[in-house]
């Protein structure tokens, strides 16, 4: 049955004030799953009045209480689980394994998040009179906006929103429009939670509108965003005007390295699990696949050999390893960088195009020989397309996984204990995996350096990113000893 998704502002699930709705479809059938409401500026500017109404009481919510609430919310979601998941997949794309699995996570934000709550510790500080005592609070930033991309469209919204509720702010969250759906489903579990009205708000509709009102209104005062390098960039300037603290999570173009000496089965595995995972639409995945030169051949034959097994089809089939691409523009784009880099010269191992439909379907694809200047080498694909190039030793190998601007997530495979200590820490990125392909977990940071964003989500970072430290100096009266 189609749904039909609400806004959800000031405790209650509202329509937009024009009534205007957005298709919502499967990538995978082009079927129609529902309908989403689309608000603009108005319904914004209510959400951030509800949340900023809400703001006060729910600081002052003692911790373990909020904790309750957060822990009430992951056991809902692990309740609904395959209920949310099934819609991930119709929505998204993703196969169910993989939704269930996002699933997982996002109740895991909730759960760990519970516990920080009550660790948010502030200090004191030894101070330079008798008559005086320092202490350093830790005190929520206030109002939050959460800004979500569609390819993990339950955790990106787990991991902005329970650190920010754990920490005591309340929020309004813009999900992508391709995903909002699932937005709603995690919000229904905030709703049946039991949160107070005004803690957490729902607002869908066109990104610039609404995007313009959380970097306006006075109110909000920190903004979170996941996707793109251009719109963070753009959110990043804008929200410099009033000061308003930022935390982006960008784009990455993952190098992942594979030494000679690596477990070779394992690394063909890494690459596989962390390229297409998602169908390649993850901002960690493995976009720039470099091998020492004496283990290239005969890897990138068994890489090639593993990929052309894989099932591309509907996340409904247990069968399928690979899904939908999320659109067409996105499939089209993917297929006409493939084209230019192979009129340049690349080898094509496999894939290379897009497949008959009616989903958005594209084959896993393998390149070498990929000609310098390639889009292919500039910037991330996100597609299921994977580029590879040999290297001589070390050195060289670090060295190009660092040339780009991007500085996400790259991985290593290798059996060597040194050479993985040397170039977890040569590599110029936020995240690396060693012999790991799937490095995120709740309680760990998440984040990039350079222009794949700032701030960190995930582990005791992400709350802390929602926390302001205020120093309280305190002059006592001189007491019957007269020394304070
Ligand atoms: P995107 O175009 O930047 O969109 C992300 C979200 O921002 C969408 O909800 C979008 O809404 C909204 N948005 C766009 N312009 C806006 C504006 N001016 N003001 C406010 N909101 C605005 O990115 P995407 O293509 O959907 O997502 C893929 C990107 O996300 C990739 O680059 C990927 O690497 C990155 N990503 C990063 C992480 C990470 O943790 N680092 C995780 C996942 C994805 P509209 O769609 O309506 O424009």
């Amino acid at each position: 049955m189609a749904r039909e998704g609400r806004l959800y502002i000031g405790g209650g699930w509202v329509p937009a004030h024009d009534g205007a709705v957005a298709e919502v479809r499967d990538p995978a059938t082009g079927a129609v799953v529902g309908t989403m409401a689309q608000g603009g500026p108005a319904e914004a500017t209510e959400a951030v009045a509800a949340a900023a109404a809400a703001f006060p009481g729910w600081a002052a919510t003692p911790a373990p209480a909020r904790a309750e609430a957060l822990r009430r919310v992951a056991a809902l979601l692990g309740e609904r689980r395959e209920a949310i998941a099934a819609l991930m997949t119709a929505e998204q794309g993703k196969p169910l394994a993989e939704a269930r699995g996002e699933v997982g996570l996002t109740a895991d934000y909730f759960l760990w998040n519970a516990e920080e709550a009550r660790r948010v510790y502030g200090h004191t500080i030894p101070a330079s009179t008798a008559g005086k005592r320092l202490l350093a609070l830790r005190q929520p930033v206030g109002v939050s906006a959460a800004i979500t991309p569609w390819n993990f469209p339950a955790a990106m919204i787990g991991r902005k929103i329970a650190p920010a509720l754990a920490a005591g702010c309340t929020v309004v969250c813009k999900p992508a429009p391709a995903t909002p759906l699932v937005a709603c489903a995690v919000f229904e579990c905030l709703h049946d939670a039991g949160l107070p009205a005004g803690v957490a708000n729902l607002v869908a509709g066109p990104a610039e509108p609404i995007g313009e009102v959380f970097l306006t209104d006075p109110r909000v005062r920190k903004i979170s965003f996941t996707g793109s390098v251009r719109v963070g960039k753009e959110l990043m300037r804008r929200a410099a005007a009033s000061m308003k603290r930022v935390s982006l999570e960008l784009g990455g173009h993952a190098p992942f390295l594979v030494f000679a000496d690596a477990d070779m089965e394992q690394a063909v595995a890494g690459v596989i699990a962390s390229k297409l995972r998602n169908a390649g639409q993850t901002c960690i995945c493995a976009d720039r696949l470099y091998v020492e030169a004496r283990a290239f051949e005969p890897f990138m034959a068994a890489l090639a050999e593993r990929v052309r097994g894989l099932r591309v089809g509907p996340g409904t089939d247990p069968a399928t390893d690979v899904g939908p691409m999320i659109g067409a523009p996105a499939a089209l784009r993917a297929e006409r960088v493939v084209e230019e880099a192979v009129a340049g010269g690349a080898r094509l191992l496999c894939g290379g195009s897009r497949l008959p439909g009616p989903g958005h379907f594209f084959a896993p694809t393998l390149l070498t020989d990929v000609p310098s200047g390639s889009a292919l080498e500039a910037a991330e694909i996100f597609a299921p397309v994977l580029a590879a190039w040999p290297f001589e030793h070390e050195e060289e190998a670090v060295r190009r996984a660092n040339d780009t601007p991007f500085g996400l997530a790259a991985y290593l495979y290798t059996r060597d204990l040194s050479r993985a200590v040397r170039v977890a820490e040569a590599l110029e990125y936020g995240i690396v995996g060693v012999n790991d392909p799937v490095p995120t977990v709740a309680q760990a940071p998440f984040g990039g350096v350079k222009e794949s964003g700032v701030g960190r989500e995930g582990g005791a970072e992400g709350i802390a990113g929602y926390l302001e430290t205020k120093f309280v100096s305190l002059a006592l009266d001189p007491g019957p000893s007269g020394r304070g």
